[in-house]
């Protein structure tokens, strides 16, 4: 920190993203990206003008986008909210809905992104423990009287609440608001989409990171009740009012024309998670079940931060966290099947050198 840096950022722990090495040399599993490229639609929208109109700013409303995110989720243009990724949509809503009266709960195991947009925004926040299990019990979070953050599928461990479940903690807490993270729900998880028609507090975030095959557009959407949507308008119009680039849109529109493509990359990826699942079971390992495009896993023989060493060493990224709850856990990314059998491969060689 400079001396020129403000005081109250001193004690602000930045989140650290997941190594994004520049050589491609890695089998990369440690980002939760898509292994499919996007559909070849997307290219062609992105090449066929796009890019000659780059001298032009890109429509602020962006209401093509809306429009059609809005037709496919049977909302109002007006209850779509678009942002630069979905972590800015999270830094918008930490910045618009919370503070020191109104503070945040979210699970003590989750995205490491929500204390630190907590901290930046000086907001105070309590973290819920799991269950055994990396299990979220619903009761937790009823009747908290706080605003509440569930990455739903959670990140890292793949569990899913049932909609059921959410509809508890939102009709509960109906002064506050409850942001339900569905950047994973695209793998076989259940949206709590419908509910924002019942509920004015229910804010529901997605991305095109993952499932859509677009983590380098930089897109995420939340969809609610007008009234929230206008807020995040005020905080974005107050940050980067062009906070979407022409090309990012154009290639978002274009992915929303190609729905068998991606529907059918989601069924591989699931079917690879299962049989990535059962060969790690069949070599002793813990597993929890995952309705996400990653899996948590840990091995009774080698330490988790040893583990994901030796997978690097041989030429393998996956994604491990020092911190005392799941230093002994590995966050696997699901890939194509020749990258989870490299990964299987490589597994199998440090069991077998751990004797
Ligand atoms: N939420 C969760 C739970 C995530 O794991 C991620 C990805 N790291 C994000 C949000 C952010 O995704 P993006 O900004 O790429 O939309």
């Amino acid at each position: 920190m400079s001396r020129y840096m403000s005081a109250r950022f001193e004690k602000l722990e930045a989140y650290v993203p997941g190594e994004q090495p520049q050589d491609m040399q890695y089998v990369k599993l440690n980002t939760n990206e898509s292994p499919y490229p996007p559909a070849p639609g997307v290219l062609a929208a992105v090449n066929a003008g796009e890019i000659g109109r780059l001298n032009l700013y890109p429509d602020p409303e962006g209401r093509a986008l809306r429009e059609k995110l809005a037709e496919r989720y049977g909302v109002e243009a007006d209850n779509v909210f678009l942002a630069n990724g979905s972590d800015e949509l999270l830094s918008f809503a930490f910045m618009a809905f919370c503070d020191g009266e109104r503070p945040v709960a979210f699970p003590n195991i989750s995205y490491g992104f929500y204390p630190v947009y907590a901290n930046l925004y000086q907001v105070p926040y309590t973290e819920i423990p799991l269950k055994e299990g990396f299990i979220l019990d619903p009761a937790d979070y009823c009747g908290l009287h706080r605003n509440i953050v569930i990455a739903n599928p959670n990140a890292p461990t793949g569990r899913a609440v049932p909609v059921q479940g959410i509809e508890e903690i939102v009709r509960t807490n109906p002064d506050h608001v409850v942001l339900v993270d569905e950047a994973y729900i695209n793998f076989g998880g259940e949206s709590c989409l419908p509910l924002i028609q019942k509920y004015g507090n229910l804010l529901v975030c997605q991305t095109f990171s993952k499932f859509r095959s677009l983590a380098g557009g930089r897109l995420g959407f939340a969809v609610a009740d007008q009234g929230l949507i206008a807020d995040l308008e005020k905080i974005k119009y107050s940050t980067n009012s062009y906070n979407i680039n022409r090309l990012t849109a154009a290639a978002a529109l274009a992915t929303l024309d190609s729905d068998s493509y991606y529907a059918d990359n989601s069924r591989k990826i699931q079917e690879n998670r299962a049989y990535t699942r059962l060969e790690l079971n069949k070599l002793g390992f813990e597993t929890i079940p995952s309705l996400a495009n990653f899996i948590f896993i840990r091995c009774p023989q080698v330490e988790g931060g040893a583990l994901y060493r030796a997978l690097k060493a041989r030429g393998v990224l996956v994604r491990h966290w020092d911190r005392a709850e799941i230093s002994d856990w590995l966050r696997v990314t699901i890939g194509t099947r020749e990258q989870m059998d490299i990964f299987l491969d490589r597994i199998r060689e440090i069991l077998k050198e751990a004797g």
